[in-house]
């Protein structure tokens, strides 16, 4: 018990210390992050450049990566772009062990004209900037970075392949690189971005999915860090996924609490279409951000797009919570008309069955292989991510 009482004590003064380090330092001058001082390393050796067919997601990269070094006395280093390598870290080094880690996802792709183009990359930035700040890592302009991503993606351009579908998936990752087992804030930081070329999520047309609605492992809960992209979100999730797979399922749909709660499948917001009797008008629904659901860039450009878009005297366009048995029940009236998941991956990931508690839950796919509405949403997104159609400055040229 003594001994207990001052190991606390101990353990007190420890978290003291390092929030006064923290805010000494802070007090000096520590340089932002700066794109105008990227220092460029080509390489000498570029590699062969696969054949579109032979793309598989996220194995081969492209010829170079950004890394920005941070330190708590000097703020952020100077960018650097260099040749693809591996990292050498200490084994002590904090990532390893208390998975000081996030991460993003984006995607580039080529227009008609053969200019490279992100989509709301302003939005990833923000949320990047989220996750650090939720797991002590330093906070950085969004900006600068979307600029130094741009040079990346200028020097990688034969890398982004061309075509509907084709595109550059891009992984920008903080790591805290403090070399110690203390658990306390890194006082050092590794920003780098990494590329890889990506072919179509669906080589021909949509393939629905069949979900597991799964209660008996939780993706996310309230004051939880699941609206948050750190790594240490996905490895737990990994089990569950094959273990619905071995009962025939693709994905799982994420429920919570004991109402059923419907947040997420896989690692993708969800959307849910329902016909109200009453009216005659069509809801189409997603879980609100609540804290236990990931701010998809996807998720947030599909409400935009469907609020602008679709007729108000014939759609709702809700963030609300519903439940695995609203689903069921509305499915069983026959007033469910479709479902999709939505990430960057595959913009929309349609959803053809759902299998709760033993019983299989059909979902209408009316087109043979998606709904209308997800058919309709993924082609609006895909023209603005191609540069076809220009929406609110949503799509951006690196230049
Ligand atoms: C990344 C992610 C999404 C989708 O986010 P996008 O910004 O649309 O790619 C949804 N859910 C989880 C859990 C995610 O990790």
């Amino acid at each position: 018990m003594r001994r207990q009482i001052v190991r606390m004590e101990y353990m007190k003064g420890a978290v003291l210390m390092s929030l006064s380090f923290y805010r000494f330092n802070s007090s000096h001058t520590q340089s932002p992050l700066n794109a105008a001082n990227l220092v460029i390393e080509k390489t000498t050796n570029p590699k062969p450049k696969l054949p579109k067919d032979e793309l598989v997601f996220g194995k081969t990269f492209t010829d170079h990566m950004l890394e920005i070094e941070w330190d708590a006395k000097t703020g952020w280093g100077k960018p650097k772009i260099s040749p693809y390598h591996n990292l050498s870290l200490d084994p002590s080094t904090v990532v390893f062990h208390y998975a000081f880690e996030l991460f993003e996802g984006m995607k580039a792709y080529k227009d008609k004209s053969g200019s490279i183009r992100t989509f709301r990359g302003d939005k990833n930035m923000e949320r990047m900037n989220k996750s650090a700040e939720r797991i002590a890592l330093p906070q950085f302009s969004g900006e600068e970075l979307q600029k130094l991503i741009d040079q990346l993606l200028i020097l990688d351009k034969e890398f982004v392949p061309d075509g509907q579908g084709y595109s550059l998936y891009i992984r920008p990752t903080l790591i805290g690189t403090t070399a110690s087992l203390g658990v306390s804030t890194p006082d050092k930081a590794l920003l780098f971005v990494i590329a890889s070329p990506v072919g179509p999520y669906y080589s021909s047309g949509f393939k629905p999915v069949s979900l597991e609605a799964t209660d008996y492992a939780v993706r996310a809960w309230p004051g939880g860090v699941g609206d948050k992209k750190l790594g240490a979100n996905y490895a737990p999730c990994v089990l569950p996924q094959l273990q619905a797979s071995k009962r025939g399922f693709h994905q799982n749909l994420w429920l919570f609490g004991d109402e059923g709660y419907i947040t997420e499948v896989g690692t993708m917001n969800v959307f849910f279409v329902f016909q109200d009797p009453s009216t005659g008008k069509k809801e189409l629904v997603t879980a609100p951000l609540d804290g236990t659901i990931l701010e998809g860039v996807t998720r947030d450009s599909i409400l935009e797009l469907a609020r602008d878009r679709l007729p108000n005297d014939e759609w709702v366009v809700s963030e609300r919570k519903f439940t695995i048995h609203e689903v069921k029940d509305a499915a069983e009236k026959g007033n469910l008309v479709e479902a999709f998941g939505a990430g960057t991956a595959a913009v929309v990931s349609p959803i053809k069955n759902i299998g709760f508690r033993g019983e299989d839950i059909p979902v209408p796919v009316s087109l043979g292989n998606s709904g209308e509405l997800t058919s309709q949403v993924a082609e609006w997104i895909r023209k603005i991510q191609y540069g076809e159609e220009d929406y609110k400055n949503w799509s951006r040229v690196a230049k």
